[in-house]
């Protein structure tokens, strides 16, 4: 596993105020991703142990950052990896589902009758859980078996999202 250093890691996030909208501190892991990939995937990877992983087949990445990681994870973990896409991007049969976010509402998809896999959700940030918990849901409906979520960042004063009631693994928590 490619080392890494949490605090190097963590200064090429760029904060931008007031993006996409008035009152968001957006986190723009870009930087991130073009200084330091696989040692972004490497810490991501340590936040479950050998067993976590062992009960893991197939990493699900949310539309679009989560896609990223989730694809470096699956190849670091030799994993399987399913998309949770936005509406119209899958062809038919999908199962939908509407949730919020913290600017706006939206829809995400999933295939429908895929092999059931043990699956851990991957995302970049965690911020009301709403992108979360419709994921979650959509693995459910899809007869998936959710064995937590991973992202880069939990905004943890903006939710109290836990997974299948455990907590959300993250390399970085905000309280
Ligand atoms: P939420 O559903 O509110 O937990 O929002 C999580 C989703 O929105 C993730 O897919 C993130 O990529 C994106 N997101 C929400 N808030 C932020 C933020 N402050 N900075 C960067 N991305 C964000």
């Amino acid at each position: 596993m490619p080392s890494f250093n949490l605090s190097r890691l963590e200064q090429c996030i760029r904060l931008v105020p007031d993006f996409p909208q008035a009152g968001i501190l957006f986190r723009d892991i870009t930087p991130l991703l073009s200084e330091h990939f696989a040692s972004t995937i490497s810490a991501m990877q340590a936040q479950l142990n050998d067993q976590q992983w062992q009960q893991i087949d197939a990493l699900v990445g949310i539309e679009s950052r989560g896609f990223i990681l989730a694809a470096g994870l699956a190849q670091a973990m030799q994993k399987g990896l399913i998309l949770v896409r936005k509406p119209g991007k899958l062809p038919p049969p999908v199962i939908s589902q509407a949730y919020s976010l913290e600017y706006g509402q939206d829809c995400l998809e999933i295939a429908a009758q895929q092999t059931p896999k043990r699956v851990l959700l991957v995302d970049d940030v965690l911020a009301t859980g709403g992108t979360l918990a419709a994921s979650e849901a959509l693995c459910l409906s899809a007869s998936h078996q959710v064995q937590g979520a991973l992202v880069l960042m939990n905004l943890a004063s903006l939710n109290q999202y836990t997974c299948q009631n455990q907590p959300v693994h993250s390399v970085w928590t905000y309280r």
